[in-house]
Protein backbone atom coordinates (compact mmCIF):
# COMPACT_ATOMS: atom_id res chain seq x y z
CA UNK A 1 0.00 0.00 0.00
CA UNK A 2 1.24 3.55 -0.80
CA UNK A 3 1.77 6.33 1.95
CA UNK A 4 1.88 9.99 0.80
CA UNK A 5 0.08 13.20 0.29
CA UNK A 6 -0.08 14.13 -2.96
CA UNK A 7 2.30 17.49 -2.93
CA UNK A 8 5.10 15.03 -1.69
CA UNK A 9 4.02 12.71 -4.26
CA UNK A 10 4.93 15.34 -7.13
CA UNK A 11 8.05 16.43 -5.50
CA UNK A 12 9.12 12.85 -5.32
CA UNK A 13 8.70 12.14 -8.88
CA UNK A 14 10.11 15.13 -10.10
CA UNK A 15 13.59 14.37 -7.87
CA UNK A 16 13.20 10.03 -9.06
CA UNK A 17 13.29 12.18 -12.63
CA UNK A 18 16.19 14.03 -12.08
CA UNK A 19 17.75 11.34 -10.58
CA UNK A 20 17.14 8.81 -13.62
CA UNK A 21 17.96 11.04 -16.45
CA UNK A 22 21.33 10.30 -15.69
CA UNK A 23 20.86 6.92 -16.54
CA UNK A 24 22.14 7.14 -20.22
CA UNK A 25 22.48 2.97 -21.02
CA UNK A 26 20.91 0.28 -23.47
CA UNK A 27 19.30 1.72 -26.91
CA UNK A 28 16.50 2.72 -28.57
CA UNK A 29 15.09 -0.49 -30.52
CA UNK A 30 16.09 -0.65 -34.45
CA UNK A 31 14.28 -3.56 -36.26
CA UNK A 32 12.20 -1.10 -37.96
CA UNK A 33 13.32 2.35 -39.04
CA UNK A 34 10.50 4.41 -36.99
CA UNK A 35 11.53 3.18 -33.62
CA UNK A 36 14.82 3.74 -34.64
CA UNK A 37 13.99 7.73 -34.44
CA UNK A 38 13.52 7.63 -30.86
CA UNK A 39 14.93 10.30 -28.69
CA UNK A 40 16.55 8.34 -25.82
CA UNK A 41 16.61 11.36 -23.77
CA UNK A 42 12.90 11.69 -23.64
CA UNK A 43 11.52 10.26 -20.19
CA UNK A 44 8.35 10.91 -18.75
CA UNK A 45 6.80 9.11 -15.14
CA UNK A 46 3.30 9.32 -14.41
CA UNK A 47 0.82 7.65 -11.55
CA UNK A 48 -2.68 7.82 -11.61
CA UNK A 49 -4.77 6.30 -8.65
CA UNK A 50 -8.20 4.50 -8.33
CA UNK A 51 -9.68 7.67 -7.14
CA UNK A 52 -8.34 9.12 -10.85
CA UNK A 53 -5.49 11.57 -9.27
CA UNK A 54 -2.46 11.72 -11.95
CA UNK A 55 1.27 12.60 -10.87
CA UNK A 56 2.96 13.15 -14.00
CA UNK A 57 6.33 14.51 -14.80
CA UNK A 58 8.57 14.61 -17.89
CA UNK A 59 7.54 14.22 -21.42
CA UNK A 60 4.28 12.31 -20.34
CA UNK A 61 2.23 13.79 -23.63
CA UNK A 62 4.76 12.67 -25.51
CA UNK A 63 3.63 9.91 -28.26
CA UNK A 64 4.98 6.54 -28.84
CA UNK A 65 3.53 2.78 -30.06
CA UNK A 66 2.21 0.40 -27.61
CA UNK A 67 3.75 -2.43 -28.97
CA UNK A 68 3.67 -5.28 -26.62
CA UNK A 69 2.11 -3.60 -23.75
CA UNK A 70 -1.09 -4.45 -25.82
CA UNK A 71 -1.05 -7.89 -25.48
CA UNK A 72 -2.50 -8.12 -22.15
CA UNK A 73 -5.11 -6.32 -23.03
CA UNK A 74 -5.97 -8.03 -25.89
CA UNK A 75 -5.87 -11.37 -24.34
CA UNK A 76 -8.31 -9.53 -22.01
CA UNK A 77 -10.45 -8.77 -24.88
CA UNK A 78 -10.42 -12.33 -25.97
CA UNK A 79 -11.93 -13.34 -22.56
CA UNK A 80 -14.33 -10.97 -22.83
CA UNK A 81 -15.16 -11.95 -26.59
CA UNK A 82 -15.00 -15.87 -25.77
CA UNK A 83 -14.54 -16.88 -22.55
CA UNK A 84 -11.85 -18.71 -20.58
CA UNK A 85 -12.12 -21.94 -21.80
CA UNK A 86 -12.25 -21.51 -25.30
CA UNK A 87 -8.95 -18.82 -24.43
CA UNK A 88 -7.54 -21.75 -22.71
CA UNK A 89 -7.24 -24.56 -25.58
CA UNK A 90 -5.37 -21.65 -27.80
CA UNK A 91 -2.75 -20.14 -25.44
CA UNK A 92 -1.34 -21.59 -21.93
CA UNK A 93 -0.18 -19.47 -18.73
CA UNK A 94 3.03 -20.81 -18.48
CA UNK A 95 6.48 -18.70 -18.76
CA UNK A 96 8.64 -19.60 -21.63
CA UNK A 97 11.59 -18.25 -20.37
CA UNK A 98 12.34 -18.00 -24.07
CA UNK A 99 12.37 -14.24 -25.91
CA UNK A 100 9.27 -12.80 -26.84
CA UNK A 101 9.62 -13.63 -30.43
CA UNK A 102 10.43 -17.28 -29.93
CA UNK A 103 8.96 -19.61 -31.82
CA UNK A 104 7.69 -21.26 -28.37
CA UNK A 105 5.06 -23.50 -28.73
CA UNK A 106 4.19 -26.74 -26.60
CA UNK A 107 4.95 -29.57 -27.58
CA UNK A 108 2.38 -31.52 -29.09
CA UNK A 109 -0.66 -28.93 -28.69
CA UNK A 110 1.00 -26.35 -30.28
CA UNK A 111 -0.39 -23.87 -28.07
CA UNK A 112 1.77 -20.58 -27.90
CA UNK A 113 2.58 -21.01 -23.28
CA UNK A 114 1.68 -17.84 -23.02
CA UNK A 115 -0.42 -14.47 -23.98
CA UNK A 116 2.32 -12.32 -23.76
CA UNK A 117 4.83 -13.76 -26.25
CA UNK A 118 4.34 -12.88 -29.64
CA UNK A 119 2.69 -16.64 -30.39
CA UNK A 120 0.13 -16.43 -27.49
CA UNK A 121 -0.63 -12.31 -28.57
CA UNK A 122 -1.33 -13.72 -32.15
CA UNK A 123 -3.35 -16.24 -30.88
CA UNK A 124 -5.01 -13.57 -28.56
CA UNK A 125 -5.94 -11.39 -31.77
CA UNK A 126 -6.99 -13.95 -33.86
CA UNK A 127 -9.70 -14.56 -30.86
CA UNK A 128 -10.95 -11.38 -31.24
CA UNK A 129 -15.00 -11.36 -31.89
CA UNK A 130 -16.16 -9.63 -35.33
CA UNK A 131 -17.98 -10.30 -38.37
CA UNK A 132 -15.11 -9.23 -40.43
CA UNK A 133 -11.37 -7.59 -40.48
CA UNK A 134 -12.72 -4.14 -40.02
CA UNK A 135 -14.91 -5.20 -37.05
CA UNK A 136 -11.86 -6.91 -35.14
CA UNK A 137 -10.09 -3.98 -35.63
CA UNK A 138 -13.28 -1.65 -34.06
CA UNK A 139 -13.11 -3.91 -31.49
CA UNK A 140 -9.20 -3.85 -31.35
CA UNK A 141 -9.06 -0.12 -30.99
CA UNK A 142 -12.66 0.11 -28.52
CA UNK A 143 -10.95 -2.01 -26.09
CA UNK A 144 -7.92 -0.07 -26.12
CA UNK A 145 -9.10 3.22 -26.37
CA UNK A 146 -11.81 2.12 -23.36
CA UNK A 147 -8.30 1.53 -20.81
CA UNK A 148 -7.02 4.89 -21.97
CA UNK A 149 -10.18 6.87 -21.59
CA UNK A 150 -9.96 8.94 -24.65
CA UNK A 151 -10.15 7.85 -28.67
CA UNK A 152 -6.60 5.67 -30.01
CA UNK A 153 -5.44 5.58 -32.99
CA UNK A 154 -3.02 3.50 -35.08
CA UNK A 155 0.32 5.05 -36.44
CA UNK A 156 0.67 4.50 -39.88
CA UNK A 157 4.32 4.76 -40.21
CA UNK A 158 4.59 1.78 -37.68
CA UNK A 159 2.10 -0.56 -39.03
CA UNK A 160 3.26 -0.27 -42.39
CA UNK A 161 7.15 -0.78 -41.58
CA UNK A 162 6.04 -3.71 -38.94
CA UNK A 163 3.78 -5.00 -41.28
CA UNK A 164 6.40 -4.99 -44.27
CA UNK A 165 9.07 -6.53 -41.83
CA UNK A 166 6.84 -9.03 -39.81
CA UNK A 167 8.82 -12.06 -41.18
CA UNK A 168 9.24 -13.83 -38.15
CA UNK A 169 5.82 -12.90 -36.84
CA UNK A 170 4.38 -14.11 -40.05
CA UNK A 171 6.15 -17.46 -39.74
CA UNK A 172 4.64 -17.72 -35.92
CA UNK A 173 0.98 -17.18 -37.48
CA UNK A 174 1.74 -19.68 -39.86
CA UNK A 175 3.01 -22.82 -37.16
CA UNK A 176 -0.24 -21.71 -35.13
CA UNK A 177 -2.59 -22.23 -38.27
CA UNK A 178 -0.58 -25.64 -38.84
CA UNK A 179 -1.43 -26.32 -35.38
CA UNK A 180 -5.44 -25.43 -35.57
CA UNK A 181 -4.63 -22.53 -33.05
CA UNK A 182 -5.57 -20.16 -35.61
CA UNK A 183 -8.31 -22.03 -38.28
CA UNK A 184 -7.97 -19.85 -41.12
CA UNK A 185 -5.31 -17.75 -43.13
CA UNK A 186 -3.23 -16.27 -40.46
CA UNK A 187 -2.88 -12.86 -42.37
CA UNK A 188 -5.99 -11.34 -40.68
CA UNK A 189 -4.60 -12.06 -37.12
CA UNK A 190 -1.01 -10.66 -38.20
CA UNK A 191 -2.75 -8.05 -39.71
CA UNK A 192 -4.51 -7.41 -36.12
CA UNK A 193 -1.39 -7.75 -33.91
CA UNK A 194 0.81 -5.26 -36.11
CA UNK A 195 -1.82 -2.68 -35.59
CA UNK A 196 -2.28 -3.46 -32.00
CA UNK A 197 1.32 -2.62 -31.79
CA UNK A 198 1.04 0.29 -33.49
CA UNK A 199 -1.70 1.78 -31.63
CA UNK A 200 0.13 5.37 -30.38
CA UNK A 201 -0.01 5.96 -26.56
CA UNK A 202 1.70 8.85 -23.93
CA UNK A 203 2.73 7.62 -20.90
CA UNK A 204 -0.18 9.39 -19.20
CA UNK A 205 -2.46 6.78 -20.87
CA UNK A 206 -0.12 4.09 -19.84
CA UNK A 207 -0.87 5.36 -16.13
CA UNK A 208 -4.17 5.28 -16.67
CA UNK A 209 -4.38 1.67 -18.21
CA UNK A 210 -2.43 0.54 -15.50
CA UNK A 211 -5.27 2.15 -13.10
CA UNK A 212 -7.68 0.93 -15.18
CA UNK A 213 -6.93 -2.81 -14.49
CA UNK A 214 -5.88 -1.75 -10.56
CA UNK A 215 -9.66 -0.38 -10.56
CA UNK A 216 -11.05 -3.50 -11.01
CA UNK A 217 -11.69 -2.42 -15.34
CA UNK A 218 -13.48 0.52 -15.14
CA UNK A 219 -11.53 3.78 -15.99
CA UNK A 220 -10.73 5.80 -12.91
CA UNK A 221 -12.07 9.22 -14.76
CA UNK A 222 -14.16 8.08 -16.93
CA UNK A 223 -16.30 5.42 -14.91
CA UNK A 224 -16.51 3.55 -18.41
CA UNK A 225 -15.56 -0.58 -18.07
CA UNK A 226 -12.80 -1.78 -20.28
CA UNK A 227 -12.98 -5.52 -18.74
CA UNK A 228 -15.19 -7.31 -17.14
CA UNK A 229 -13.88 -7.93 -13.25
CA UNK A 230 -13.58 -11.60 -13.72
CA UNK A 231 -10.76 -11.14 -16.15
CA UNK A 232 -8.78 -9.00 -14.13
CA UNK A 233 -7.27 -11.89 -11.96
CA UNK A 234 -6.26 -13.71 -15.08
CA UNK A 235 -4.66 -10.46 -16.88
CA UNK A 236 -2.72 -9.48 -14.21
CA UNK A 237 -1.64 -13.25 -12.89
CA UNK A 238 0.08 -13.53 -16.78
CA UNK A 239 1.42 -10.23 -16.42
CA UNK A 240 2.98 -10.92 -13.46
CA UNK A 241 4.51 -14.19 -14.55
CA UNK A 242 5.22 -13.03 -18.03
CA UNK A 243 5.33 -9.59 -18.82
CA UNK A 244 8.80 -8.21 -18.83
CA UNK A 245 9.92 -10.53 -21.60
CA UNK A 246 12.86 -13.00 -19.69
CA UNK A 247 13.37 -10.82 -17.08
CA UNK A 248 9.90 -11.71 -15.22
CA UNK A 249 11.56 -13.76 -12.29
CA UNK A 250 13.83 -10.83 -11.59
CA UNK A 251 10.92 -8.24 -11.80
CA UNK A 252 8.65 -10.00 -9.61
CA UNK A 253 11.61 -10.11 -7.19
CA UNK A 254 12.50 -6.39 -7.31
CA UNK A 255 9.76 -4.98 -8.31
CA UNK A 256 6.73 -6.82 -7.47
CA UNK A 257 3.97 -5.62 -9.41
CA UNK A 258 2.26 -6.58 -12.27
CA UNK A 259 3.75 -4.77 -15.18
CA UNK A 260 4.14 -5.19 -18.92
CA UNK A 261 6.64 -3.69 -21.29
CA UNK A 262 7.03 -2.83 -25.04
CA UNK A 263 9.69 -1.92 -27.33
CA UNK A 264 8.41 1.46 -27.64
CA UNK A 265 9.80 2.23 -24.25
CA UNK A 266 6.74 2.52 -22.29
CA UNK A 267 6.52 0.43 -19.26
CA UNK A 268 2.91 -0.23 -17.20
CA UNK A 269 2.76 -1.46 -14.10
CA UNK A 270 -0.10 -1.98 -11.43
CA UNK A 271 -0.62 -2.13 -7.93
CA UNK A 272 -4.16 -4.02 -7.85
CA UNK A 273 -6.47 -1.45 -5.56
CA UNK A 274 -4.53 1.20 -5.14
CA UNK A 275 -2.69 2.33 -8.90
CA UNK A 276 -1.06 2.22 -11.85
CA UNK A 277 2.29 2.96 -13.33
CA UNK A 278 3.05 4.21 -16.51
CA UNK A 279 7.10 5.01 -17.26
CA UNK A 280 8.15 6.05 -21.00
CA UNK A 281 12.31 5.95 -22.11
CA UNK A 282 12.76 4.45 -25.04
CA UNK A 283 16.38 3.05 -24.56
CA UNK A 284 15.83 -0.66 -23.75
CA UNK A 285 18.26 -3.34 -22.13
CA UNK A 286 19.24 -6.70 -23.91
CA UNK A 287 15.90 -8.08 -23.12
CA UNK A 288 14.08 -5.25 -24.38
CA UNK A 289 12.72 -3.72 -21.54
CA UNK A 290 13.15 0.25 -20.93
CA UNK A 291 16.37 0.95 -18.74
CA UNK A 292 15.41 3.91 -17.13
CA UNK A 293 11.69 2.57 -16.87
CA UNK A 294 13.09 -0.96 -14.67
CA UNK A 295 15.21 1.42 -12.74
CA UNK A 296 12.09 3.84 -12.01
CA UNK A 297 9.83 0.90 -10.87
CA UNK A 298 12.78 -0.63 -8.75
CA UNK A 299 12.92 2.95 -7.21
CA UNK A 300 8.95 3.33 -6.93
CA UNK A 301 8.52 0.43 -5.51
CA UNK A 302 11.20 0.53 -2.68
CA UNK A 303 10.54 3.63 -1.59
CA UNK A 304 6.66 3.47 -1.50
CA UNK A 305 6.81 0.05 -0.34
CA UNK A 306 4.52 -1.47 -3.28
CA UNK A 307 5.71 -5.03 -3.57
CA UNK A 308 2.92 -6.94 -3.70
CA UNK A 309 3.86 -9.67 -1.71
CA UNK A 310 6.21 -7.65 1.22
CA UNK A 311 3.95 -6.54 4.25
CA UNK A 312 4.61 -3.09 5.04
N1 LIG B 1 6.09 -5.35 -32.98
C1 LIG B 1 7.01 -6.06 -32.15
C2 LIG B 1 7.13 -7.49 -32.59
O1 LIG B 1 6.15 -8.19 -32.67
C3 LIG B 1 6.57 -5.93 -30.72
C4 LIG B 1 7.61 -6.36 -29.85
C5 LIG B 1 7.49 -5.94 -28.42
O2 LIG B 1 7.08 -4.83 -28.01
O3 LIG B 1 7.90 -6.80 -27.65
O4 LIG B 1 8.19 -7.95 -32.91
Amino acid sequence: TMHAPSSTLQAYLERLLRRFADLDGGRVATYIPELAKADPRRFAIVLATVDGQLYEVGDARLPFTLQSISKPLVYGAALQDRGPERVARAIGVEPSGDAFNSISLEPGSGRPRNPMINAGAIAAAALLQGDDGEARLARLLDALSAYAGRPLEIDAAVFESERTTGHRNRAIGHMLRNYGIVSDDPEPALELYFKQCSVRVDCRDLALMAATLANGGVHPQTGVRAVAAEHIGPILSVMTTCGMYDFSGEWVYRVGLPAKSGVGGGIMAVLPGQLGIGVYSPALDERGNSVRGVAVCEALSRDLGLHFLQPP
